[in-house]
Protein backbone atom coordinates (compact mmCIF):
# COMPACT_ATOMS: atom_id res chain seq x y z
CA UNK A 1 0.00 0.00 0.00
CA UNK A 2 1.82 3.54 -0.58
CA UNK A 3 2.73 5.32 1.85
CA UNK A 4 1.26 9.04 2.10
CA UNK A 5 3.19 12.64 1.64
CA UNK A 6 1.96 15.85 3.11
CA UNK A 7 4.48 18.53 1.89
CA UNK A 8 4.83 22.47 2.51
CA UNK A 9 6.77 24.86 0.16
CA UNK A 10 7.63 28.39 1.55
CA UNK A 11 9.60 30.93 -0.42
CA UNK A 12 10.08 31.03 -3.69
CA UNK A 13 9.79 29.30 -7.55
CA UNK A 14 13.21 27.67 -6.73
CA UNK A 15 11.75 25.67 -3.23
CA UNK A 16 8.67 25.10 -4.93
CA UNK A 17 10.74 23.50 -7.91
CA UNK A 18 13.15 21.02 -4.94
CA UNK A 19 9.49 20.86 -3.49
CA UNK A 20 8.52 19.03 -7.08
CA UNK A 21 11.72 17.26 -7.39
CA UNK A 22 11.01 15.64 -3.48
CA UNK A 23 7.57 14.33 -4.50
CA UNK A 24 8.98 13.21 -7.85
CA UNK A 25 11.63 11.20 -6.26
CA UNK A 26 9.49 9.69 -3.28
CA UNK A 27 6.40 8.94 -5.63
CA UNK A 28 8.45 7.08 -8.44
CA UNK A 29 11.25 5.58 -6.54
CA UNK A 30 9.62 4.63 -3.07
CA UNK A 31 5.63 4.52 -3.73
CA UNK A 32 4.16 7.52 -1.98
CA UNK A 33 1.44 9.63 -3.19
CA UNK A 34 0.35 13.29 -1.71
CA UNK A 35 -1.88 14.05 0.83
CA UNK A 36 -3.58 17.41 2.08
CA UNK A 37 -4.48 16.26 5.11
CA UNK A 38 -1.61 15.89 7.77
CA UNK A 39 -3.23 14.14 10.06
CA UNK A 40 -2.91 10.73 7.57
CA UNK A 41 0.28 11.43 6.77
CA UNK A 42 2.89 9.23 6.66
CA UNK A 43 5.74 11.47 6.24
CA UNK A 44 5.12 15.16 6.43
CA UNK A 45 8.04 17.51 4.77
CA UNK A 46 8.75 21.21 5.45
CA UNK A 47 10.79 23.13 2.80
CA UNK A 48 11.65 26.20 4.00
CA UNK A 49 12.71 29.47 3.06
CA UNK A 50 15.22 31.53 5.05
CA UNK A 51 15.36 35.01 2.96
CA UNK A 52 12.81 36.99 5.30
CA UNK A 53 13.38 36.07 9.43
CA UNK A 54 9.44 35.51 9.54
CA UNK A 55 9.13 32.26 8.62
CA UNK A 56 12.30 31.21 9.83
CA UNK A 57 11.23 32.26 13.65
CA UNK A 58 7.68 30.85 12.91
CA UNK A 59 9.30 27.20 12.02
CA UNK A 60 9.63 26.03 15.80
CA UNK A 61 6.41 26.74 16.78
CA UNK A 62 4.57 25.23 13.58
CA UNK A 63 6.98 22.42 13.99
CA UNK A 64 5.26 21.74 17.50
CA UNK A 65 1.80 22.09 16.07
CA UNK A 66 2.60 19.31 12.99
CA UNK A 67 3.92 16.93 15.85
CA UNK A 68 0.84 17.23 17.64
CA UNK A 69 -1.26 16.87 15.15
CA UNK A 70 0.93 13.94 13.27
CA UNK A 71 -0.07 10.50 13.31
CA UNK A 72 2.26 8.95 16.11
CA UNK A 73 4.05 6.46 13.30
CA UNK A 74 4.41 9.50 11.08
CA UNK A 75 8.18 10.91 10.02
CA UNK A 76 8.87 14.90 10.01
CA UNK A 77 11.64 16.04 7.68
CA UNK A 78 12.81 19.57 7.70
CA UNK A 79 14.27 20.88 3.63
CA UNK A 80 15.06 23.84 1.99
CA UNK A 81 17.17 27.13 2.82
CA UNK A 82 16.46 27.44 6.72
CA UNK A 83 17.66 23.26 6.74
CA UNK A 84 20.46 24.29 5.22
CA UNK A 85 21.11 27.41 7.93
CA UNK A 86 20.39 25.57 10.49
CA UNK A 87 21.22 22.10 10.39
CA UNK A 88 21.68 19.69 13.23
CA UNK A 89 20.30 22.58 15.92
CA UNK A 90 16.69 21.92 14.36
CA UNK A 91 16.81 18.58 15.68
CA UNK A 92 18.40 19.41 18.94
CA UNK A 93 15.35 22.04 19.29
CA UNK A 94 12.93 19.79 18.11
CA UNK A 95 14.07 15.90 19.17
CA UNK A 96 11.03 14.85 16.83
CA UNK A 97 12.00 16.24 13.52
CA UNK A 98 13.72 12.62 11.67
CA UNK A 99 15.55 14.37 9.60
CA UNK A 100 17.39 17.72 8.18
CA UNK A 101 18.32 18.29 4.48
CA UNK A 102 19.85 21.34 3.00
CA UNK A 103 18.34 22.86 -0.28
CA UNK A 104 21.11 21.68 -2.42
CA UNK A 105 20.55 18.19 -1.51
CA UNK A 106 17.11 17.08 -2.74
CA UNK A 107 18.53 14.09 -4.52
CA UNK A 108 19.67 12.61 -1.07
CA UNK A 109 15.78 12.56 0.15
CA UNK A 110 15.57 8.92 -0.30
CA UNK A 111 18.45 8.09 1.79
CA UNK A 112 16.98 10.92 4.36
CA UNK A 113 14.03 8.69 5.17
CA UNK A 114 15.54 6.18 6.35
CA UNK A 115 17.52 7.30 8.79
CA UNK A 116 16.67 8.97 12.03
CA UNK A 117 18.30 12.09 12.53
CA UNK A 118 19.59 12.26 9.42
CA UNK A 119 21.30 15.68 8.36
CA UNK A 120 22.80 16.95 5.02
CA UNK A 121 22.79 20.49 4.59
CA UNK A 122 26.77 20.46 2.15
CA UNK A 123 26.57 23.34 0.05
CA UNK A 124 29.31 22.64 -2.17
CA UNK A 125 27.85 19.40 -3.13
CA UNK A 126 26.96 19.42 -6.99
CA UNK A 127 23.44 17.99 -7.99
CA UNK A 128 23.56 19.80 -11.59
CA UNK A 129 24.09 16.72 -13.00
CA UNK A 130 20.94 14.40 -11.09
CA UNK A 131 18.27 13.36 -13.08
CA UNK A 132 15.52 13.97 -11.59
CA UNK A 133 12.19 11.79 -12.29
CA UNK A 134 9.48 13.72 -13.86
CA UNK A 135 6.40 13.23 -11.93
CA UNK A 136 4.31 13.80 -15.69
CA UNK A 137 3.41 17.24 -16.18
CA UNK A 138 -0.20 17.76 -14.80
CA UNK A 139 -0.30 21.23 -16.56
CA UNK A 140 0.70 22.98 -19.38
CA UNK A 141 3.70 24.77 -17.66
CA UNK A 142 7.01 23.34 -16.27
CA UNK A 143 9.24 24.93 -14.38
CA UNK A 144 13.28 24.08 -15.60
CA UNK A 145 16.26 24.29 -13.63
CA UNK A 146 19.13 25.73 -14.99
CA UNK A 147 21.47 26.75 -12.63
CA UNK A 148 22.10 26.57 -8.76
CA UNK A 149 23.40 28.09 -6.38
CA UNK A 150 24.25 31.46 -6.80
CA UNK A 151 27.98 33.84 -7.35
CA UNK A 152 27.36 36.85 -5.84
CA UNK A 153 27.69 38.70 -2.18
CA UNK A 154 24.79 40.57 -1.71
CA UNK A 155 25.27 41.89 1.53
CA UNK A 156 21.79 41.56 2.82
CA UNK A 157 21.42 37.79 1.19
CA UNK A 158 21.55 34.57 3.00
CA UNK A 159 21.18 32.77 -0.28
CA UNK A 160 24.88 31.73 -1.01
CA UNK A 161 25.19 30.34 2.30
CA UNK A 162 21.86 27.92 1.83
CA UNK A 163 22.69 27.25 -1.62
CA UNK A 164 26.48 27.44 -2.30
CA UNK A 165 27.97 29.03 -5.26
CA UNK A 166 26.77 29.16 -8.86
CA UNK A 167 26.92 25.69 -11.14
CA UNK A 168 25.21 25.63 -14.67
CA UNK A 169 23.14 22.70 -15.52
CA UNK A 170 24.86 21.58 -18.94
CA UNK A 171 22.63 22.60 -22.00
CA UNK A 172 21.83 19.21 -23.11
CA UNK A 173 20.66 17.84 -19.74
CA UNK A 174 18.11 21.03 -20.16
CA UNK A 175 16.68 20.60 -23.68
CA UNK A 176 16.17 17.35 -22.62
CA UNK A 177 13.20 18.10 -20.07
CA UNK A 178 11.90 20.14 -21.85
CA UNK A 179 11.98 18.06 -25.04
CA UNK A 180 10.47 15.29 -22.41
CA UNK A 181 7.83 17.48 -21.09
CA UNK A 182 6.49 19.19 -24.20
CA UNK A 183 5.81 15.69 -25.48
CA UNK A 184 3.23 15.32 -22.74
CA UNK A 185 1.01 18.81 -22.60
CA UNK A 186 3.34 21.60 -21.79
CA UNK A 187 3.29 24.16 -23.81
CA UNK A 188 5.64 26.51 -21.78
CA UNK A 189 8.55 26.10 -19.75
CA UNK A 190 10.15 28.59 -16.51
CA UNK A 191 13.41 28.66 -16.52
CA UNK A 192 14.66 29.23 -12.48
CA UNK A 193 18.10 30.09 -11.52
CA UNK A 194 18.90 32.38 -8.72
CA UNK A 195 20.79 34.75 -12.12
CA UNK A 196 19.61 33.22 -14.89
CA UNK A 197 21.19 35.45 -17.14
CA UNK A 198 24.52 34.68 -15.95
CA UNK A 199 24.00 30.80 -17.50
CA UNK A 200 26.83 29.08 -18.40
CA UNK A 201 30.21 30.27 -16.73
CA UNK A 202 30.18 27.72 -14.68
CA UNK A 203 29.70 23.77 -15.09
CA UNK A 204 30.74 20.97 -13.61
CA UNK A 205 32.48 19.47 -16.19
CA UNK A 206 35.34 22.62 -16.79
CA UNK A 207 35.51 22.66 -20.36
CA UNK A 208 31.94 23.44 -20.81
CA UNK A 209 31.27 27.06 -22.27
CA UNK A 210 27.82 28.32 -22.89
CA UNK A 211 25.40 31.48 -21.97
CA UNK A 212 22.15 32.74 -21.52
CA UNK A 213 21.14 34.02 -24.96
CA UNK A 214 22.63 30.97 -26.38
CA UNK A 215 20.26 28.31 -24.49
CA UNK A 216 17.33 30.78 -24.89
CA UNK A 217 17.98 30.25 -29.06
CA UNK A 218 18.55 26.92 -28.28
CA UNK A 219 15.53 26.45 -26.60
CA UNK A 220 13.57 28.00 -28.48
CA UNK A 221 14.68 25.36 -31.60
CA UNK A 222 11.95 23.12 -29.47
CA UNK A 223 9.16 23.25 -32.15
CA UNK A 224 6.20 21.86 -29.20
CA UNK A 225 7.38 24.82 -27.32
CA UNK A 226 5.45 27.93 -27.85
CA UNK A 227 6.77 29.76 -24.49
CA UNK A 228 9.34 30.83 -22.72
CA UNK A 229 9.83 32.81 -19.29
CA UNK A 230 12.16 32.12 -16.57
CA UNK A 231 13.21 34.21 -13.51
CA UNK A 232 15.22 35.94 -12.40
CA UNK A 233 17.86 37.96 -14.22
CA UNK A 234 20.43 40.29 -12.77
CA UNK A 235 20.53 43.74 -13.89
CA UNK A 236 24.08 43.42 -13.82
CA UNK A 237 24.19 40.87 -16.92
CA UNK A 238 21.70 42.29 -18.73
CA UNK A 239 23.47 43.08 -21.60
CA UNK A 240 22.39 44.58 -25.36
CA UNK A 241 22.69 41.33 -26.57
CA UNK A 242 20.57 40.16 -24.04
CA UNK A 243 17.69 42.31 -24.54
CA UNK A 244 17.86 42.06 -28.21
CA UNK A 245 17.56 37.97 -27.75
CA UNK A 246 14.11 39.44 -25.28
CA UNK A 247 13.06 41.32 -27.69
CA UNK A 248 13.32 39.28 -31.25
CA UNK A 249 13.12 35.41 -29.93
CA UNK A 250 9.13 35.30 -30.35
CA UNK A 251 8.55 32.01 -28.21
CA UNK A 252 10.26 34.68 -25.09
CA UNK A 253 7.34 35.85 -22.89
CA UNK A 254 7.53 39.70 -22.98
CA UNK A 255 7.62 40.30 -18.83
CA UNK A 256 10.76 40.28 -17.52
CA UNK A 257 11.54 40.03 -13.28
CA UNK A 258 14.39 42.92 -12.67
CA UNK A 259 15.25 43.06 -8.82
CA UNK A 260 15.91 46.32 -8.52
CA UNK A 261 16.83 46.35 -4.49
CA UNK A 262 17.27 50.09 -3.93
CA UNK A 263 17.65 53.62 -6.34
CA UNK A 264 20.37 54.36 -4.71
CA UNK A 265 23.38 53.66 -6.31
CA UNK A 266 25.06 54.60 -2.95
CA UNK A 267 22.88 52.13 -1.17
CA UNK A 268 23.05 49.87 -4.12
CA UNK A 269 27.30 49.42 -3.98
CA UNK A 270 26.90 48.81 0.03
CA UNK A 271 24.25 46.35 -0.96
CA UNK A 272 27.08 45.01 -3.83
CA UNK A 273 24.74 44.46 -6.12
CA UNK A 274 27.37 45.84 -8.78
CA UNK A 275 24.87 48.03 -10.74
CA UNK A 276 24.24 51.75 -10.71
CA UNK A 277 20.57 53.57 -10.62
CA UNK A 278 21.45 54.92 -13.85
CA UNK A 279 22.26 51.36 -15.51
CA UNK A 280 19.26 49.72 -13.97
CA UNK A 281 16.73 52.77 -15.43
CA UNK A 282 18.56 52.66 -18.63
CA UNK A 283 18.36 48.60 -19.06
CA UNK A 284 14.56 48.97 -18.58
CA UNK A 285 14.07 52.11 -20.95
CA UNK A 286 15.98 49.67 -23.55
CA UNK A 287 14.04 46.69 -23.03
CA UNK A 288 10.64 49.01 -23.43
CA UNK A 289 11.88 50.74 -26.46
CA UNK A 290 12.51 47.49 -28.19
CA UNK A 291 9.13 45.83 -26.76
CA UNK A 292 7.05 48.73 -26.06
CA UNK A 293 4.05 46.10 -24.49
CA UNK A 294 6.79 44.05 -22.35
CA UNK A 295 5.75 44.32 -18.16
CA UNK A 296 8.60 45.13 -15.99
CA UNK A 297 8.22 43.69 -12.29
CA UNK A 298 10.60 44.49 -9.49
CA UNK A 299 11.97 43.23 -5.87
CA UNK A 300 12.34 46.75 -3.73
CA UNK A 301 13.92 46.11 -0.01
CA UNK A 302 13.12 49.45 2.00
CA UNK A 303 15.29 50.99 5.55
CA UNK A 304 18.70 49.22 4.09
CA UNK A 305 20.97 50.38 7.33
CA UNK A 306 22.25 52.80 5.74
CA UNK A 307 19.55 54.50 3.55
CA UNK A 308 18.85 57.77 4.30
CA UNK A 309 15.60 59.75 3.18
CA UNK A 310 17.59 60.87 0.27
CA UNK A 311 18.43 57.56 -0.45
CA UNK A 312 14.76 56.33 -0.35
CA UNK A 313 13.65 59.47 -2.73
CA UNK A 314 15.92 57.87 -5.35
CA UNK A 315 14.04 54.67 -5.28
CA UNK A 316 11.02 56.74 -5.60
CA UNK A 317 12.17 58.08 -8.58
CA UNK A 318 12.91 54.92 -10.21
CA UNK A 319 9.60 53.93 -9.24
CA UNK A 320 8.33 56.91 -10.88
CA UNK A 321 10.67 56.40 -13.90
CA UNK A 322 10.19 52.98 -15.17
CA UNK A 323 6.44 52.55 -13.12
CA UNK A 324 6.58 48.77 -12.56
CA UNK A 325 3.74 46.47 -13.38
CA UNK A 326 4.64 44.77 -10.15
CA UNK A 327 6.37 45.10 -6.90
CA UNK A 328 7.30 43.04 -4.27
CA UNK A 329 8.77 45.17 -1.78
CA UNK A 330 10.22 43.90 2.17
CA UNK A 331 11.18 45.77 4.59
CA UNK A 332 15.28 45.12 5.24
CA UNK A 333 15.32 42.38 7.67
CA UNK A 334 19.26 40.93 8.89
CA UNK A 335 19.74 37.62 8.51
CA UNK A 336 22.24 35.23 9.95
CA UNK A 337 25.94 34.83 8.72
CA UNK A 338 25.50 37.74 6.09
CA UNK A 339 27.72 41.58 5.74
CA UNK A 340 24.59 43.74 6.38
CA UNK A 341 23.78 42.24 10.08
CA UNK A 342 26.58 44.04 11.30
CA UNK A 343 25.89 47.33 9.89
CA UNK A 344 24.80 49.81 12.18
CA UNK A 345 21.42 50.79 10.55
CA UNK A 346 20.36 54.52 10.73
CA UNK A 347 16.74 53.62 9.72
CA UNK A 348 14.17 53.04 12.39
CA UNK A 349 11.37 50.45 11.94
CA UNK A 350 8.75 53.47 11.98
CA UNK A 351 10.91 55.02 9.41
CA UNK A 352 11.14 51.57 7.40
CA UNK A 353 7.17 50.66 7.76
CA UNK A 354 6.27 54.45 6.46
CA UNK A 355 8.82 53.70 2.98
CA UNK A 356 7.10 50.27 2.41
CA UNK A 357 3.70 51.96 2.42
CA UNK A 358 4.80 54.60 0.51
CA UNK A 359 5.93 52.30 -1.96
CA UNK A 360 3.28 50.19 -1.92
CA UNK A 361 0.67 53.59 -2.65
CA UNK A 362 2.90 54.55 -5.39
CA UNK A 363 2.77 51.43 -7.09
CA UNK A 364 -0.63 51.42 -6.41
CA UNK A 365 -1.24 54.73 -8.26
CA UNK A 366 0.64 53.91 -11.10
CA UNK A 367 -1.60 50.36 -11.20
CA UNK A 368 -4.52 52.76 -11.15
CA UNK A 369 -3.04 54.79 -14.38
CA UNK A 370 -2.40 52.18 -16.15
CA UNK A 371 -4.71 48.92 -15.80
CA UNK A 372 -7.54 50.98 -17.64
CA UNK A 373 -5.56 51.47 -20.45
CA UNK A 374 -6.06 47.51 -21.46
CA UNK A 375 -9.24 47.87 -22.06
CA UNK A 376 -10.07 47.01 -25.95
CA UNK A 377 -6.50 45.89 -26.55
CA UNK A 378 -5.73 41.96 -28.09
CA UNK A 379 -3.49 39.58 -26.07
CA UNK A 380 -2.96 36.28 -26.35
CA UNK A 381 -3.39 33.71 -23.58
CA UNK A 382 -2.61 30.68 -21.97
CA UNK A 383 -5.31 29.39 -20.13
CA UNK A 384 -4.17 26.95 -16.89
CA UNK A 385 -6.77 26.95 -14.61
CA UNK A 386 -10.45 26.29 -14.44
CA UNK A 387 -11.70 28.86 -11.68
CA UNK A 388 -15.29 28.49 -11.68
CA UNK A 389 -17.51 26.34 -13.28
CA UNK A 390 -17.13 28.76 -16.31
CA UNK A 391 -14.32 30.30 -15.91
CA UNK A 392 -10.90 30.24 -16.74
CA UNK A 393 -7.95 32.05 -16.18
CA UNK A 394 -4.77 31.99 -18.08
CA UNK A 395 -1.73 34.79 -18.54
CA UNK A 396 -0.73 36.63 -21.68
CA UNK A 397 2.44 36.85 -23.02
CA UNK A 398 3.64 40.12 -20.79
CA UNK A 399 2.36 38.37 -17.97
CA UNK A 400 -1.26 40.04 -16.87
CA UNK A 401 -3.95 37.56 -15.05
CA UNK A 402 -6.80 37.36 -17.47
CA UNK A 403 -10.12 36.16 -16.96
CA UNK A 404 -12.63 34.88 -19.02
CA UNK A 405 -16.05 32.99 -19.42
CA UNK A 406 -16.44 29.82 -21.62
CA UNK A 407 -18.82 26.99 -21.82
CA UNK A 408 -16.18 24.82 -23.50
CA UNK A 409 -12.81 23.46 -21.53
CA UNK A 410 -10.44 25.75 -22.25
CA UNK A 411 -7.65 25.11 -20.29
CA UNK A 412 -3.90 24.35 -22.10
CA UNK A 413 -5.22 26.29 -25.15
CA UNK A 414 -3.46 29.89 -26.47
CA UNK A 415 -6.32 32.32 -27.70
CA UNK A 416 -6.53 35.59 -28.50
CA UNK A 417 -8.64 37.64 -26.36
CA UNK A 418 -10.26 41.15 -25.89
CA UNK A 419 -9.83 43.13 -22.99
CA UNK A 420 -13.43 44.00 -21.61
CA UNK A 421 -12.70 45.58 -18.22
CA UNK A 422 -10.12 45.86 -15.64
CA UNK A 423 -8.62 45.12 -11.47
CA UNK A 424 -6.14 46.25 -10.34
CA UNK A 425 -3.94 42.81 -10.36
CA UNK A 426 -6.12 41.36 -13.27
CA UNK A 427 -7.78 41.94 -16.45
CA UNK A 428 -11.04 40.67 -17.82
CA UNK A 429 -11.89 39.50 -21.59
CA UNK A 430 -13.61 37.86 -24.42
CA UNK A 431 -12.33 34.86 -26.53
CA UNK A 432 -12.02 36.39 -29.98
S1 LIG B 1 22.13 37.74 -6.53
FE1 LIG B 1 22.28 38.62 -4.48
S2 LIG B 1 20.13 38.66 -3.77
FE2 LIG B 1 20.20 37.22 -5.49
S3 LIG B 1 20.53 35.21 -4.52
FE3 LIG B 1 22.55 36.02 -5.09
S4 LIG B 1 23.31 37.03 -3.25
FE4 LIG B 1 21.08 36.75 -2.99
Amino acid sequence: MSKRLYIETLGCAMNEKDSENIIAELTTKEHYETTDNIKNADLIIINTCSVREKPVSKLFSQLGVINKQKKSTAQIGVCGCTASHLGADIIKAAPYVDFVLGARNVSKITKAIYQKGFVDTDISYDETTYMFDDIGANSYKKKINISIGCDKSCTYCIVPNTRGTEISIPKELILDEISKAVDSKVVEVLLLGQNVNNYGKTFSNKLIKSSFVELLRDISKIPKLKRIRFASPHPLHMDDEFIKEFATNDKICKNIHIPLQSGSTKVLKDMRRGYSKEWFVDRCASIKKAVPHSRISTDIIVGFPTETQEDFAETIDVINRVKFDQIFNFKYSPRPNTVAKDMPSIVPDGVASSRLEQVIALHKAHLDEKMPQNVGKELEVLFEQQKEKNIYVGFSDNGYQIQVKSDKNILGNISKVRITNFHRTYLEANIK
